[in-house]
């Protein structure tokens, strides 16, 4: 009987796997295509996720090669234009990187971690008792002791654990076409002619994307009522003509799709022995949030279900994935449905929304509290022995098990002691009997660590990594930081029961 059975192969099954690999437990994959798509989906990642990948020593895989990684200078908010300048402390990092590339990377690193992924195996049935999950291949059975459904909006595994996926359809398909060219300013100049900006550009028959992430290569987006079907590259034109009431030079069609986006959240996130991440849990209708919730689900789960298969934390710990991940869910759906409500809303309405709320994003607090957002740290974690609840949005009150710090979630880049419980931890510069180092290089082996930075504390037991240190501006003078990097508690006092709520093996 396998461990754990992952089915989906795509970035977030990936994922999973290398987290729970890296924890001493080897998954075996499934994926029913044969190969990686080469499918463009996501452009890039963004929020809390590109620090885990700092955190686990991916940072510089994604970002080799990429056309943009750091502190993006701004978001287009719902096509309302957000702006970050001043803003040196907001948390929010990007890294443009094609989907298909992030798979390819997350697959090499699996395979060094000794995952095994088997392609061309689609899972047709799933069933559970008291003992294990049956899986159900084409002419054989799997059994394992606990499985994970990261197969993506149309999870069967979802489906064939009953939970339900309510949410909206948009009633809107986008077309997008990757089109290469010698001369993408061409485009855009042209464009310009007929009035039209790189960007959403509205008008009163529908939406039109036009940007380039590639040099040679642009993108093309059209939107407009109707549903997701085949395209060709003349139902492409014919759909520009009806939006903008003109042609454009596209180029040579690399890629072609249609989309039609939901706004979907699992019921429960887990049935007994079975559990869901990524696209099988949510579909986020837009603001580019999708991989940054769903790796970081990956994360959260991956560290849980290896200490519990491996006996050294109690069960109830695999509770905390709902109880911490499905608030960030019901999070980030409520900003990607503003922000696809920004996008929809066409004529005088629309602009005047638009108009309005770019001057209100142009004040600080609300540019802040927007990246906070998008970034994924605006919702804090809390403890086991809290029960459910916890992931309740920071600045208010009864957020996990620490204060609240005025301004919300990781304040003005001055998050300290207790406030820090239930954060993602920062990326402090330490100094140690070994040299220099900094928390990302301490959390790379996927250990929980206690940091003492001063605080004189130590905890016993092989699991725990314990490491002292000084820092120039400790925010605690001792963190017990989990190995998904939430920090599980600050201080001498009460650090020992904290350790054994979360790290039973203590
Ligand atoms: C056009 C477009 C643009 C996007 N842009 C962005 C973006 O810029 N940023 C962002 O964060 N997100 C973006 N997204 C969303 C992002 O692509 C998804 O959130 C992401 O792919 C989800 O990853 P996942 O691993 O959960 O699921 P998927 O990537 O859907 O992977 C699921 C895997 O499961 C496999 N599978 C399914 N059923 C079975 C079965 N029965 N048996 C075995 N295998 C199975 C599939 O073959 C697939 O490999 C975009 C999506 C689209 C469509």
């Amino acid at each position: 009987m396998d461990e754990v059975i992952i089915v989906g192969a795509g970035p977030v099954g990936l994922m999973l796997a290398c987290e729970l690999a890296l924890a001493g437990v080897r998954p075996t994959v499934l994926d029913k295509r044969p190969e990686i798509s080469d499918l463009p989906r996501a452009n890039g990642v963004g929020g809390q996720i590109v620090r885990m990948l700092d955190y686990r020593g991916l940072l510089e895989r994604f970002a080799e090669g990429s056309p943009f990684a750091g502190r993006p200078p701004g978001f287009p908010f719902g096509s309302v234009p957000l702006r970050f300048a001043g803003l040196d402390d907001i948390p929010l990092r990007m890294v443009m990187i094609q989907q298909p590339r992030m798979e390819r990377l997350l697959s090499e690193r699996a395979a060094e971690l000794g995952v095994e992924v088997v392609r061309g195996t689609p899972v047709r049935g799933l069933t559970q008792d008291d003992d294990g999950v049956t899986l159900d291949l084409p002419g054989r059975r799997l059994r394992a002791h606990c499985a994970v459904g990261c197969d993506g909006g149309h999870s069967l595994v979802r489906e064939r654990l009953g939970i339900a996926f309510p949410g909206t359809t948009d009633d809107e398909v986008l077309l997008l076409g990757h089109f290469r060219t010698g001369q993408v300013t061409g485009l855009f100049e042209q464009s310009r002619v007929m009035g039209l900006e790189p960007g959403w550009n509205h008008t009163p028959h529908g939406r039109l994307l036009l940007t380039s992430l590639q040099p040679g290569v642009h993108i093309v987006g059209v939107r407009e009522k109707g549903a997701a079907g085949p395209v060709t590259l003349a139902g492409f034109q014919a759909a520009i003509r009806r939006v903008i009431g003109a042609d454009l030079p596209l180029g040579e069609p690399i890629w072609l799709s249609s989309t039609v986006t939901q706004a979907r959240l699992a019921e429960r996130y887990r049935s007994g022995r079975v559990f869901l991440a990524g696209d099988a849990a949510h579909l986020f209708p837009a603001g580019g949030s999708a991989l940054n919730v769903g790796l970081m689900d990956a994360v959260n789960l991956g560290w849980k279900l290896a200490a519990v298969l491996t006996g050294r934390a109690p069960v109830r710990l695999l509770d905390t994935y709902e109880t911490e991940r499905r608030p960030v869910g019901v999070r980030t759906l409520t900003h990607t449905r503003a922000q696809a409500a920004l996008e929809r809303l066409t004529g005088e309405d629309g602009t005047a929304l638009r108009d309005l709320l770019t001057e209100v994003f142009a004040f600080e607090q609300p540019a802040r509290h927007l990246a906070n957002l998008l970034d994924g740290s605006d919702t804090r974690s809390g403890t086991p022995s809290k029960g459910a609840g916890e992931g309740v949005p920071a600045g208010e009150p009864g957020g996990g098990a620490g204060g609240v710090v005025a301004g919300g979630a990781a304040g003005r880049g001055g998050v300290v002691g207790a406030d820090l419980v239930g954060r993602l931890v920062p990326d402090l510069q330490l100094s140690t009997g070994d040299g220099p180092t900094r928390v990302a290089e301490l959390m790379r082996d996927g250990r929980p660590l206690l940091l003492d930075l001063g605080g004189g504390a130590t905890l016993d037991g092989d699991w725990i990594r314990v490491v002292r240190a000084r820092c120039d501006d400790p925010p605690a003078d001792t963190l017990l930081i989990r190995p998904d990097g939430q920090v599980a508690w600050t201080g001498t006092a009460g650090l020992r029961e904290a350790a054994a709520e979360w790290l039973q093996s203590v």
